[in-house]
């Protein structure tokens, strides 16, 4: 057990394999006391190479750290001139933070529905909720698959709007050759430990644009433009050299981490596909979906007790939405009342099953194995 299992109903005696796992080895631990005894332990050097390395990697030309996924989607929105009165079009089927982010700088996330294949925002639909107070696009490559950016960009285009990409869950991940977080003007992501890299907690936003990167540098220290000198109102988002240390390590072993993920989805997906009354996840043409989540969806029966079999016999689970982030309780209260009915639907019937790199061939079996019995039980 450990503290990324969302849920234990595991009959005692039985281990539960966890919905995410993170790997630190030695590189990552040989780094950090490196870095410890180094005296550099806030924001430094080291965080200068992560940076570096990373816009290499997405291939843009700058990369910002910061002090989570969620202080880069509020840097970036920010640096988007966001604010105040301002729309930003955004997926409600993804993690609070996507329209936490949007709240904080004033504006109004305006959520439109997804599509029912890909659980990623549904391009089609974007440009009936454009109004003359929309500043931004914020799609979500959600569990790793990329988003539709061709026609999202254009949108954009047409309308003289910003895309920030939230690339949380999609480190590595590919759209039409060119890598998540290099496709729109500002890209997010986090490296929280459950996602396809860590740093423990920190984040990174990634750009072509040298004026938007040197905003997000600024706003990230305070407004500091130069020692003391603040010019706007900025905050604290730092990252730390520890933290960064350990990304550089990660770093290295991405696309190996990756590959593992992808490999143990194929596994599942060939396995499930003649399991009855679940669908497997599916995967767009010509994109690279890493895999941050497997997510299943469970046709007809009850969700919850689907996970109670599964969780009862050893195979962890998550659920990546249980609702839409306008049913949230604080988005009521500010008073959302939106509907997007396939959000709605999949916040219901969907299960995310483990699928992360230090996954066995006996755990891939029992999963499977799982499914069946879940599906001869239920159907
Ligand atoms: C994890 C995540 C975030 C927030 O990242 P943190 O590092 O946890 O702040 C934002 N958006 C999505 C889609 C995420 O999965």
């Amino acid at each position: 057990m450990n503290d990324f299992s969302e849920s234990c109903n595991c009959k005692t005696g039985v281990d539960m394999i966890p919905i995410a796992n993170p790997i630190i080895e030695d590189e990552e631990i040989q780094e950090v006391v490196e870095v410890l005894k180094s005296g550099f332990i806030a924001q430094g050097p080291k965080v200068a190479e992560f940076e570096e390395k990373f816009a290499q990697y997405v291939g843009t030309k700058y990369a910002v750290a910061t002090s989570s996924g969620t202080t880069a989607l509020h840097l970036a929105l920010l640096a988007a001139g966001v604010g105040e009165g301002d729309e930003v079009i955004t997926t409600p089927f993804s993690f609070a933070a996507t329209g936490n982010s949007v709240l904080y700088t004033g504006a109004r996330p305006v959520f439109v529905d997804i599509d029912s294949q890909t659980y990623n925002l549904d391009p089609a639909q974007i440009e009936a909720a454009i109004t003359p107070q929309t500043k931004a696009i914020l799609p979500v490559h959600l569990y790793g698959q990329p988003a539709d950016m061709d026609p999202i960009m254009e949108i954009a285009a047409k309308h003289d709007l910003r895309v920030i990409e939230d690339a949380a869950q999609a480190h590595g991940a590919i759209y039409k050759g060119k890598m998540a977080g290099s496709l729109g003007d500002m890209a997010c992501f986090s490296f929280y430990p459950t996602k396809n890299m860590t740093t423990s907690e920190g984040g990174i936003i990634t750009t072509d644009n040298k004026e938007l990167a040197d905003k997000c540098r600024i706003l990230r220290a305070h407004g500091e433009k130069e020692r003391y000198q603040h010019v706007v109102l900025g905050y604290n988002f730092r990252m730390t050299d520890i933290a960064a240390a350990i990304g550089l390590a990660q770093l290295k072993k991405l696309d190996k981490f990756n590959q593992k993920r992808i490999e143990n989805a194929a596994y599942l997906s060939e396995h499930i596909k003649e399991i009855e009354g679940v669908k497997s996840p599916y995967v767009m043409e010509d994109v690279q979906h890493v895999f941050h989540q497997y997510t299943i969806r469970i046709e007809n029966g009850s969700r919850d007790e689907w996970i109670q079999f599964l969780n009862e016999n050893g195979v962890g689970t998550g659920i990546h939405y249980p609702k839409p982030i306008y049913k949230q309780e604080l988005y009521q209260e500010l008073g959302f009342n939106d509907n997007c009915p396939e959000a709605e639907k999949a916040a219901n019937e969907v299960i995310s099953i483990p699928v992360h790199p230090r996954l066995k061939v006996e755990d891939l079996e029992t999963i499977v194995q799982t499914l069946e019995d879940a599906s001869r039980h239920f159907m």
